[in-house]
């Protein structure tokens, strides 16, 4: 077992985090892709569930290549313990469940992916868990809603598809006060661009399916934060209720985080190329990049984030007809409502992703139906640059006023 100096930087902590060899002394993680394993006696397999000895038992709740990637996923984000699951949206699940009961309260910032709106607006209503959606960029909107006792704050930043930032030290000082812990979803900065855990968050989750696979292959999510709290209460949660991950796809995720840094990193400085090339082009009347100077929260982001990720919104000039017009004009992007790919990707919020939640709240998120998401992958960004130029050449000619 070979535990990396905790001090090492992320890009070595991405490659080598985690790393236990076999007997066999292999370069590469191993694959353990069993569901159980065995005992030399029945005195070994007793002491096992006696918790006397540590030993696998059971790949529902521990499996070598899952410690693998979870040590790791905990030593690149600076928590003491992290638990996988199957999905992102069951670390969400996992995250909210395995704490709250009926009783509880749950302040949630508005602007949230469609799956945890559900839960919050949903789910846990429906077991006794009051809940209650404030707008996240308003400090005096969690003020009066965290100025009652509550047990959970869920919160996104930057949100989906909007990028806005939330104050992360501000709402977590306010969530303290009232009892609450922070829980964080950190899909869009990843976290490499930012640690919520250090601006005052108890609990980071993420959908690994999104940049830590990175390359369209596999779902799976986490839940990061303090060991008292993964291991005693997070852990029996999962061990009981079973979102658990596959060891195939926990591997496929271990090789994902070794380039996460470069993939992260490269798609980043494209995106806020092409936010930039945006912001110039006729046709586009709005662009929403989180570091770019007309963010309206850019200085937030700048403090919270050390660059602004690899998503891009923007809106184009006729509502659903012209964004329609230029997502089917698009050659070498594709049209698809995942992100964090290495395939850039554009999507079309108000008609997918952001549909169920209805034009009214989508007119309070401020997603209009001129509003394109665009994920940026690894592409050439001038390749990307001229394949937006000649879908923008392609919008029909419409009146200002359209
Ligand atoms: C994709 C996503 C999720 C859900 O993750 P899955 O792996 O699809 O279950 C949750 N939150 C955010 C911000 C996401 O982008």
């Amino acid at each position: 077992m070979s535990t990396p100096d905790p001090a090492y930087r992320p890009a070595t902590l991405l490659v080598h985090g985690g790393t236990m060899r076999s007997q066999w002394q292999e370069t590469c993680e191993a694959l353990f892709l069993t569901s159980g394993f065995v005992y030399d006696s029945a005195e070994q397999a007793e002491a096992t569930f006696k918790n006397e000895i540590a030993h696998y038992q059971y790949s529902r709740f521990s499996n070598p290549t899952v410690a693998m990637l979870e040590q790791r996923l905990a030593a690149i984000e600076g928590a003491e313990s992290c638990q996988m699951t199957a999905t992102g949206m069951a670390a969400v699940h996992a995250g909210l469940l395995a704490g709250l009961k009926t009783g509880d309260r749950v302040v949630a910032a508005r602007a949230l992916f469609g799956s945890c709106h559900w839960i919050v607006s949903t789910l846990l209503p429906r077991y006794g868990i009051e809940t209650e959606f404030v707008d996240g960029r308003d400090l005096g909107a969690w003020r009066a809603a965290l100025s009652r006792p509550a047990q959970v704050v869920l919160l996104e930043s930057p949100s989906n598809p909007m990028l806005e930032i939330i104050d992360l030290p501000a709402v977590a000082a306010l969530a303290h006060e009232a009892g609450a812990q922070v829980v964080v979803d950190n899909v869009f900065a990843t976290p490499l661009l930012q640690r919520p855990l250090e601006f005052g968050a108890d609990i980071v989750v993420y959908s690994c399916t999104k940049h830590i696979d990175g390359q369209g292959r596999v779902l799976g999510g986490a839940v990061l934060g303090r060991r008292a709290w993964i291991d005693d209460v997070v852990f029996p949660f999962i061990r009981n209720t079973g979102p658990s991950i596959s060891p195939f796809n926990a591997w496929v995720l271990l090789k994902g985080m070794e380039t996460l840094a470069l993939r992260v990193e490269a798609a980043s400085a494209s995106a806020a190329r092409l936010a930039d090339f945006l912001a110039a082009q006729a046709g586009i009347t709005r662009v929403w990049y989180p570091t770019r100077a007309d963010h309206p929260q850019r200085d937030l982001a700048r403090a919270q984030m050390s660059g602004g990720g690899s998503m891009v919104s923007f809106e184009v000039a006729g509502g659903k007809a012209g964004a329609f017009a230029f997502l089917n004009a698009l050659r070498l992007v594709v049209i698809s409502n995942n992100l964090g790919d290495s395939k850039s990707l554009a999507t079309h919020p108000a008609t997918t992703t952001h549909m169920k939640i209805g034009p009214e709240e989508r007119a309070r998120l401020g997603i209009s139906d001129g509003v394109i998401r665009l994920s940026v992958g690894l592409e050439d960004p001038a390749d990307l640059e001229a394949d937006l130029t000649q879908a923008l050449a392609r919008l029909p000619r419409r009146s200002a006023a359209a």
